[in-house]
C-alpha cells in the first residue's frame, strides 16, 4: 500500500497574533524551549504547577512495558478536590463554575462552594448505594448541572464513569452498562430537546429489562434519577432512587481521599465515525494534567475575567476534558447549555454569547458550517463583541468555513485555534497556541510543547514537507489512553501496529513548507483516482469555498476506468435556495470550481446536491454510508447516526437526479 496522499489544495492567507493578545496569552514562547529541553520534566514541571498531589510523585514515566504507559506512577491526588475543594480553600468559592441555561430558559448560576457541596453530598449519596474506588457507574444524562456533579462525586471516590450520550438508545445502554459491569446508573426522567421534554429514564428501564439470553438488570444494582422533565416514569422499588430526596437528605461533609495517579477516572466510547465504538480507558494524573495545560495554554483562559463557553454534550470526549475536568481544574467560568442551538429559534446560541458575555467559544466545524448555511443575519442580531478566542474541534475546518468564523463570530480579530485530537489522545496533541502561532484556515498546525507528532509513510520514515501521510504520534503523552477496557489485544492492533514504535491515529495528514500540519481526513476515507490519492477534506474545502455551497462530504465510488471516482454530495446555502432548480447549472458550476482549485484529477465525476448529509451523534460526516449509496450497495450500519432516517432523504435526493 502507498500511502503518500497528494496534497493539491493551496491556501496563503496568514493571520499574525495582535502585539495586545501576545502581550497577555498565558503561552509563552518558554514553553516550547523548556519542553524540548526535556520534555519529560517539562511534564512533571507541568503536574506540579497544575494540579495538587496528596503525595508527591518521584517518577515521571514509566514505559517498560509499552504500550502500556505509567504516568507520575508513585504520586497520590483527589481529582474531584483538584476541580473544587483546592478552589474554594483558595478563596475562589464565590467564583461561578457554572452559568447553566436549561432549553426552555431557566437558569441556574451556581459557585465553586456550591458545586463543591453538591458533589460532597452526591459522593455520600453513591457511597450509601454501594458505589466503591474502582466500580464503574454509568452516567445517562441531559446536559443538566447533576451530569457534571455525577461525573465529579464517582471521581471523588476513586471510582470509574461511563458516560452515555443521552441521545443514545436502550441496546447502546445495555452494551455499554454491560461492557464495564456498571453497577449504578445515574439517569433524568428527562430532558428539554427541541422545546419539549425528551423522555430518558424509559430508555434505561429498557435496557435493565431482560432481553434476550441477558439477565434483567445485569451487574446494575441501583438507579438514580435526576428530576428535570417532570415527566411521567415507571418506578422500580428498591431499585430506583430520586437523586433530589437523597442528595438533599446526605451530609454536605465528605473527605477527599487521594488515589494512585494511575486509577482509571473514565471509561469513554469513542464516536462511531468509522466503525463499532471502542470503549477507552484513561486514568487520572496524567489525563488531568494535560486536561489543564491545554485548557490554559490553548484557550488562554483567565478564571479572574473570562467566561468560557464549550458547546460539546459531556457524552463526548471534548465534553469530558473542555466542559468536566480542564475548566473546572483550572478554577474558570463557564456556560452550560442544556438545549439544541435553533430551540427556540436558530440564534440561541448568539443570544446566550450575549447574556453571559462568554469570551472564549469552542465548537465543531459542523455546528459552524450549519450557522453559515443560514446566513450571517442570524448571529449579526446578538451582541459578540465579548468574543477574544475561538475553538473548533471534531473534523477538518475548511478554510472558508474558518473565514467565516473569524468574521462573523470573531470580529475579525478573535483568533482561532483549530484543536486536533480523539477519544483515545484524551487532550489537545496539535493545535495553534494563541498569541505565538501565526494561524492559516484550515490548518491545525503544531504538536504543542511536550508532544511528538510525525507525517509518516507507511515504511514508518517521515514524509518531506509538502507531502501528505499517516498522523503518527512518535512519544507517550500524559493524557493518553491506558487501552480498551478489557482488551488489550484489541488496544495493541488497533493503534500500535502500523508502526513498530508510533502510535497511529487513523488519520491522513500533511507538513506543509513551514512544518505545520494539515488533516486530510480518514486515511480509510482517502480516494485513489488514476493513482493519485486524493484526501476527502480539500475536496470538500474546495466545494466549501463556493458561494453557494455551506457543506459537502466527498467519497471515492469504484469506477471503471478511473479505479476510483470522486463522488460529491453538497448543502446548498439558503440564501442559494431558489438557485437549486436550476441543478445541472449548479452541478456544472462545483465540478469545474474543484477542477479549477485542485486540478482535473480532482474534478468529481458526480455531484448530488441534497438536504442532508448523515452524521454520528457528536456531529461528523460518516462518509462509509455514502460510499455505500454511490456504489449502488446496501446501506451499511446506521446505528450511530444522529438521525437514521437521514440515509432514506439523501437516496431520494439523488435518485431524483
Ligand atoms: P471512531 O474512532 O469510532 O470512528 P471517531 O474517531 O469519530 O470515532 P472521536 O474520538 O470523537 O471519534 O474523534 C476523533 C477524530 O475526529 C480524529 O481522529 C479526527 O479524524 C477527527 N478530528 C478531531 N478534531 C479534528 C481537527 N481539529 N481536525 C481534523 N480532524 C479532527
Ligand atoms: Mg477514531
Amino acid at each position: 500500500m502507498n500511502v503518500q496522499i497528494d496534497n493539491l489544495l493551496t491556501e496563503t492567507r496568514r493571520f499574525e497574533p495582535s502585539a495586545e493578545f501576545a502581550a497577555q496569552a498565558n503561552a509563552r514562547p518558554e514553553l516550547a524551549e523548556r519542553a524540548r529541553a526535556d520534555r519529560l520534566g517539562f511534564w512533571g514541571d507541568q503536574a506540579r504547577e497544575l494540579l495538587s498531589w496528596e503525595r508527591p510523585f518521584t517518577s515521571i514515566l514509566n514505559w517498560e512495558n509499552p504500550p502500556f504507559a505509567k504516568w507520575f506512577e508513585d504520586g497520590t491526588l483527589n481529582v474531584a478536590y483538584n476541580c473544587l475543594d483546592r478552589h474554594v480553600e483558595a478563596g475562589n468559592g464565590d467564583r461561578i463554575a457554572l452559568h447553566w441555561e436549561g432549553e426552555p430558559g431557566d437558569s441556574r448560576a451556581i459557585t465553586y462552594a456550591e458545586l463543591t457541596e453538591e458533589v460532597k453530598r452526591a459522593a455520600n449519596v453513591l457511597t450509601d448505594l454501594g458505589v466503591r474506588a474502582g466500580d464503574r457507574v454509568a452516567i445517562y444524562l441531559p446536559m443538566i448541572p447533576e451530569a457534571i456533579v455525577s461525573m465529579l462525586a464517582v471521581a471523588r471516590l476513586g471510582a470509574v464513569h461511563s458516560v452515555i450520550f443521552g441521545g443514545f438508545s436502550a441496546d447502546s445502554i445495555r452494551a455499554r452498562v454491560d461492557d464495564a459491569a456498571a453497577t449504578l446508573i445515574i439517569t433524568a426522567d428527562g430532558g428539554y430537546r427541541k422545546g419539549k421534554v425528551s423522555a430518558l429514564k424509559p430508555a434505561v428501564d429498557a435496557a435493565l429489562g431482560a432481553r434476550g439470553d441477558l439477565p434483567a438488570q445485569g451487574t446494575v444494582r441501583n438507579v438514580l434519577v435526576v428530576r428535570r422533565g417532570e415527566n411521567e416514569v415507571d418506578w422500580t422499588e428498591g431499585r430506583d432512587h430520586w437523586w433530589h430526596e437523597r442528595v438533599a437528605a446526605a451530609s454536605p461533609e465528605h473527605t477527599p481521599e487521594a488515589f494512585p495517579a494511575e486509577n482509571p477516572l473514565f471509561i469513554l466510547y469513542t464516536s462511531g465515525t468509522t466503525g463499532a465504538p471502542k470503549g477507552i480507558l484513561h486514568t487520572s494524573g496524567g489525563y488531568l494534567t494535560q486536561a489543564a495545560y491545554t485548557h490554559r495554554n490553548v484557550f488562554d483562559i483567565k478564571p479572574e475575567t473570562d467566561v468560557y463557553w464549550c458547546t460539546a454534550d459531556v457524552g463526548w470526549i471534548t465534553g469530558h476534558t473542555y466542559v468536566t475536568y480542564g475548566p473546572l481544574a483550572n478554577g474558570a467560568t463557564q456556560v452550560l447549555y442544556e438545549g439544541t442551538p435553533d430551540a427556540p429559534n436558530p440564534g440561541r446560541w448568539w443570544e446566550i454569547i450575549e447574556k453571559y458575555r462568554v469570551s472564549i467559544f469552542y465548537t465543531a466545524p459542523t455546528a459552524i458550517r450549519a450557522a453559515m448555511k443560514l446566513g450571517r443575519k442570524i448571529p449579526k442580531r446578538s451582541d459578540l463583541s465579548s468574543i477574544r478566542l475561538l475553538g473548533s474541534v471534531g473534523e477538518p475546518i475548511n478554510p472558508e468555513a474558518w473565514m467565516w468564523y473569524r468574521k462573523v463570530i470573531g470580529g475579525k480579530t478573535a483568533p482561532i485555534v483549530d484543536t486536533w485530537w480523539q477519544t483515545e489522545t484524551g487532550a489537545i496533541m496539535i493545535s495553534a497556541l494563541p498569541g505565538i502561532t501565526v494561524t492559516k484556515p484550515g490548518s491545525a498546525q503544531v504538536p504543542l510543547p511536550g508532544i511528538e507528532v510525525s507525517i509518516l509513510e507507511e515504511g514508518g520514515d517521515r514524509v518531506p514537507h509538502g507531502s501528505g501521510g499517516l498522523l503518527a504520534i512518535t512519544e507517550p503523552w500524559p493524557s493518553m489512553l491506558r487501552g480498551i477496557w478489557g482488551d488489550p489485544d484489541r488496544f495493541r492492533e488497533t493503534y500500535w501496529s502500523t508502526f513498530p514504535n508510533a502510535y497511529f491515529a487513523g488519520d491522513g495528514a500533511r507538513l506543509d513548507e513551514d512544518g505545520d500540519v494539515w488533516l486530510l481526513g480518514r486515511v480509510d476515507d482517502v480516494m485513489n483516482v488514476s493513482g493519485h490519492r486524493l484526501s476527502t477534506a480539500e475536496i470538500e474545502s474546495a466545494l466549501v469555498s463556493h458561494p453557494f455551497v455551506a457543506e459537502s462530504a466527498v467519497v471515492g465510488a469504484s469506477d471503471e476506468t478511473t479505479g476510483q471516482a470522486v463522488v460529491a454530495f453538497v448543502i446548498l446555502k439558503e440564501s442559494q435556495a431558489e438557485e437549486t432548480e436550476n441543478t445541472d447549472e449548479v452541478v456544472a458550476s462545483l465540478k469545474a470550481h474543484v477542477s479549477n482549485l485542485i486540478g482535473p484529477i480532482a474534478r468529481p465525476r458526480d455531484v448530488f446536491v441534497v438536504h442532508e448529509l448523515p452524521k454520528t451523534r457528536s456531529g461528523k460526516i460518516m462518509r462509509r454510508l455514502l460510499r455505500d449509496l454511490a456504489e449502488g450497495r446496501e446501506v451499511g450500519d446506521t446505528t450511530t447516526l444522529a438521525d437514521t432516517t437521514v440515509m432514506r432523504v439523501i437516496s431520494e435526493d439523488v435518485a431524483a437526479r
